[in-house]
């Protein structure tokens, strides 16, 4: 995500570009394609709408000329307000462009060490071993929490007696589609009860040595199982909530529900919103079979736990990406602490066009606060180095209003008018332009 970004928006303003890429001569565990921009687990890239802190984000990236957000924009998918993409035909795009750009090189080669002169380094959270190993040398240590990947059926295989297409709040569904994005299985109590059971009793992947010492997840990425052990409650409360919803064959609201967001242009495959989990395959794929819609699925993937690298950005980098020992060493993507696709995109786009700046003899950019990538920046460059861990964007990394909004609505378009003006500004100020 932010390597393409970065590559694209250097080539585009006539910089010749290396991009070295490792995947297919050394996998990941992650990837399953030899493609760039790869959407390893969901295909969502969250909110379109203008005030939510995604939304903003996003508008604010296509400000700034961000290829990936423009490319995911033309694979989008109906999911209600929200942007999924055709994970196989974004990234097939992304790939042929990279590739086939005259000033990018793209290499199929793993590196082992961080090169001299001016380099970005966007290696990922999966970044290979022996990469990591030189990070931590020049970084005095890197640091990792625990992701995992949600599961993937076939949507033939889904009972559509059972599963019912429907939004939240029986919202329209997205153009083409009259009832709905989303397939809901519904559960009533005893059957979430069942499930629950199982799920807790389920053998789980375990950690072992230092890495189960330092077992942690992402909050917004916590696998379903670890949810569970919070409290019995905890799913019906998070990724199977059934608020908003009405099963048609009982004109009831559900106890629980799992939803299933399409996962391809064809439309041929669903994955199961925030069901990521470490069950071990067998196990995992028995107790998903007690979802009620989901008996006879056909698993095309099951969900899968990884490693997730990152590194002390609050001391070791400005707001402007550069590495602080080293200007010409930009780092970008989640390996600095911009957690998810789209902020890890955005990092490659600040530092492509930042690195730019630098070859070119301009002044460098740095994103107001009060803009939302401003805001991730400033959080990741500035925020306690002790308990540091990757942040999503939202609305609390901005800095209050100068005048008091009590309604939530209200305060959030005041955050986003407030975001677009001083980005425009920020941007007239630099004399910036957008590349194609
Ligand atoms: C298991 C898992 C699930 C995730 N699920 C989601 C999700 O559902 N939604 C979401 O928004 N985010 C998710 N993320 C987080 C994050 O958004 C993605 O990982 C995103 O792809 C990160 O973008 P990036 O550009 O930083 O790294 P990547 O997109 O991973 O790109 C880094 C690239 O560098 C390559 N590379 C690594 N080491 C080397 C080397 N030494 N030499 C050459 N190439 C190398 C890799 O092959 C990879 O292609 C997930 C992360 C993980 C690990």
């Amino acid at each position: 995500m932010a390597g393409t970004e970065a590559a694209w928006q250097l080539a585009q303003r006539g910089i010749s570009v290396r991009l070295f890429e490792m995947r297919p001569v050394r996998p990941t565990p992650a990837h399953v394609t030899d493609r760039l921009a790869e959407l390893v687990c969901s295909n969502s890239m969250g909110s379109t709408l203008p005030d939510r802190a995604l939304g903003i984000l996003k508008n604010e990236m296509q400000s700034l000329g961000s290829f990936v957000i423009r490319t995911a924009f033309k694979h989008a998918l109906p999911a209600g307000q929200a942007l999924a993409v055709g994970r196989d035909e974004f990234a097939e795009e992304i790939t042929t462009r990279i590739a086939s750009h005259p000033q990018i090189e793209l290499l199929r080669q793993e590196v082992t060490a961080i090169p001299d002169g001016p380099t970005i380094l966007a290696t990922g959270p999966l970044t290979s071993d022996a990469l990591t190993l030189a990070v931590q040398s020049l970084t005095g240590r890197y640091l990792y929490f625990y992701d995992a990947m949600a599961p993937i059926v076939t949507y033939e295989s889904i009972d559509r007696s059972i599963a019912f297409r429907r939004n939240r709040w029986d919202k329209a569904g997205s153009e083409g589609t009259d009832d709905g994005d989303y397939l809901n299985c519904p559960l009533n109590q005893d059957e979430y009860e069942a499930f629950v059971d199982a799920l807790l009793a389920a053998p789980k992947l375990e950690l072992s040595g230092a890495d189960k010492e330092l077992e942690r997840y992402f909050e917004g990425c916590m696998p379903v199982e670890a949810l569970a052990q919070r409290g019995r409650d905890a799913l019906a409360f998070g990724p199977m909530r059934p608020v908003g919803l009405r099963d048609p064959s009982t004109g009831q609201r559900p106890f629980a529900v799992v939803q299933l967001r399409q996962d391809n242009v064809a439309g041929t495959l669903y994955n199961l919103v925030g069901f990521q989990t470490n069950v071990k395959w067998g196990a995992q794929a028995e107790v998903l079979r007690m979802i009620p819609g989901l008996q006879n699925a056909e698993f095309v993937r099951l969900g899968q736990m990884h490693r997730n690298t990152f590194i002390n950005s609050p001391t070791l980098l400005k707001p402007t990406l550069q590495f602080k020992d080293r200007d010409e060493l930009f780092l970008a993507g989640q390996i600095t602490g911009t957690e998810g696709y789209v902020g890890s995109a955005l990092g490659g786009l600040l530092a492509g066009i930042n690195m730019a700046r630098l070859l070119e003899d301009e002044p460098l950019l740095t994103l107001p606060r009060a803009t939302m990538s401003g805001a991730l920046f400033h959080y990741i460059t500035h925020a306690s180095p002790d308990d540091f861990q990757p942040m999503k964007s939202n609305m609390g990394l901005l800095p209050p209003l100068q005048e008091r909004v009590r309604n939530k609505r209200q305060r959030y378009a005041a955050y986003a008018d407030r975001a677009r003006l001083e980005l425009e500004q920020c941007l007239e100020q630099m004399e910036f332009s957008p590349v194609a």
